[in-house]
């Protein structure tokens, strides 16, 4: 575990030399040309303290970002499977501990019904979420769930990509996952220091770091493309955070030849009997956040990053600026609860944690627009087999802009006829045709006739 080098990375945090201005102003622009960051370098922007300096990183990462990923913002939204859990992780509801906690494990039909009610919100993309227990969210359970909800289509409208976040898997069970056709394997570190970890972890699988810290590897070994990283931001100091996190994602690309394909950025909110979670440890400012993000970005200029709707709305428009490329929307914590109301008091006691944004998909959908970003279901890489390294070498080329540009506005069109509300409706239809006005050549011709297939009633159109 020596790349996680918590005496070097504190060394950095503390190296005076760092901290000089006149370095931090070379390294963002350098940073300009998208190929990353060293740890060094990446710790000397931490400690930017400057008001000029990190407004300029802050310019630097959303040119980076629009380099990159142009204005598009990838939409999905959680499934949670089950509540029951056998750890007891301080900062979590689901944990063993919480007995008051109502459970509940949903069953296939649920799982169906669940889908049904995102798949008519006009989703594509599902994060399918389980607390870890050997019975109820076995690899059967979890393989029965994929199938389900991959099975329920809706005049046209269908789960395209599921993605999983789930308990660390051993070598064996990767590779069942893998045969169920999940996309990206996630799994966050929570924290990356060990002192603490242990303490955040105080017993069950989850206690043991080894084991946590490996899973992507085993993942990747076992032949799952997209694997996704994270820590939870607030158990410990946000710069050692960060700096550990871009070690394990330095330390993937190093030996597997591919980073990790997203790192998520959950920062620690109230959870119902979590002690940890009401007063977080080492709680991170909005403005670190935004730094912290910023860094990232700059970093490891070709990872997605993802924001959930832990955050505020205010703050998630400002952190798509800084590098955000997927963001979770319309988002429920609980098992069951897209189809119950949100505002029962069922619901409050079985949510893993309190949500920032409670913002329907339209209306976050209608916002992005105004704003300037394109929200894009697009699923046609993993489905074309451009995953892993084929995706890689697509995004360090820079053509795969080339394809996800029309595959945004595809998929985006079939949202906006398909789901939309009239007035986000009556935003988004302008906004789409300035999209295409934007092209040029080719993209623009083939993007025409991909809208003009969508108008048609055709339905998954991407290339
Ligand atoms: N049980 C599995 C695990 O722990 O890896 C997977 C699902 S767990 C429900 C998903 C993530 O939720 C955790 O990895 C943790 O980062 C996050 N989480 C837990 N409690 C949280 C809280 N109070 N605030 C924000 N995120 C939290
Ligand atoms: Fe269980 Fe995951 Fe919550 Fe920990 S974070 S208590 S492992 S669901």
């Amino acid at each position: 575990m020596e790349f996680i080098d918590e005496k070097y990375i504190d060394s950095l945090i503390n190296d005076d030399k760092l901290n000089d201005p006149a370095l931090q102003k070379e390294i963002i622009d350098k940073s300009k040309d998208a190929k990353g960051l060293t740890l060094q370098e990446s710790a000397a922007l931490l400690n930017i303290k400057n008001k000029d300096l990190l407004e300029y990183l802050f310019r630097t990462a959303k040119e980076v970002k629009e380099k990159i990923y142009g204005n598009r913002l990838v939409l999905f939204a959680p499934l949670y499977i089950t509540n029951q859990c056998v750890n007891n992780c301080l900062y979590c509801a689901f944990r063993r501990d919480n007995k008051e906690l109502k459970r509940k494990t949903l069953t296939i039909e649920e799982i169906r019904e669940e889908t049904e009610f995102l798949v008519k919100q006009g989703h594509k993309r599902i994060l399918l979420v389980a607390g870890e227990h050997p019975k109820k969210s076995s690899m059967q359970f979890i393989g029965e769930a994929v199938k389900e909800i991959y099975d329920v289509h809706i005049n046209g409208g269908n789960i395209r990509r599921i993605n999983v976040n789930t308990a660390p898997l051993s070598y064996e069970s990767f590779k069942v996952l893998k045969s169920f056709g999940i996309g990206t394997y996630q799994c966050f570190q929570e924290t990356y220091h060990y002192h603490t970890y242990h303490k955040m972890h105080p017993d069950g699988p989850k206690h043991d770091y080894a084991w946590r810290l490996f899973a992507m590897d085993r993942a990747l070994l076992a032949g799952i493309d997209d694997v996704g990283i994270g820590a939870l931001f607030g158990l410990t100091d946000y710069k050692f955070e960060t700096l550990a996190l871009l070690s394990h994602a330095f330390n993937l690309d190093q030996r597997f030849g591919i980073g990790p394909h997203t790192i998520s950025v959950p920062r620690l909110e109230p959870a119902f009997n979590a002690p940890v979670a009401h007063k977080p440890p080492f709680a991170v400012s909005d403005h670190d956040f935004k730094k912290l993000v910023a860094i990232i970005r700059l970093a490891v200029p070709y990872t997605g990053i993802i924001l959930s709707t832990r955050e505020r709305a205010e703050l998630r428009r400002e952190l798509f600026e800084l590098g955000i490329s997927q963001i979770s929307a319309g988002s429920r914590t609980s098992p069951g609860a897209y189809r119950e109301s949100q505002e029962s008091i069922e619901e409050f006691e079985m949510e893993q944690f309190q949500l920032g944004d409670h913002r329907s998909l339209d209306e976050v959908v209608k916002d992005c627009c105004q704003l300037g970003y394109l929200p894009s279901f697009c699923t046609a890489c993993y489905r074309s087999s451009r995953t892993g390294d084929r995706f890689m070498e697509l995004a360090k080329s820079g053509d795969i802009g080339k394809l996800c540009v029309p595959n945004a506005i595809s998929t985006f069109k079939e949202y906006l006829i398909d789901y939309a509300s009239d007035e986000t409706k009556s935003v988004a239809d302008k906004f789409v045709e300035n999209e295409i006005e934007k092209l040029s050549g080719t993209t623009k011709t083939k993007t025409e006739k991909m809208i003009n297939r969508v108008k048609d009633g055709e339905r998954d159109v991407f290339f």
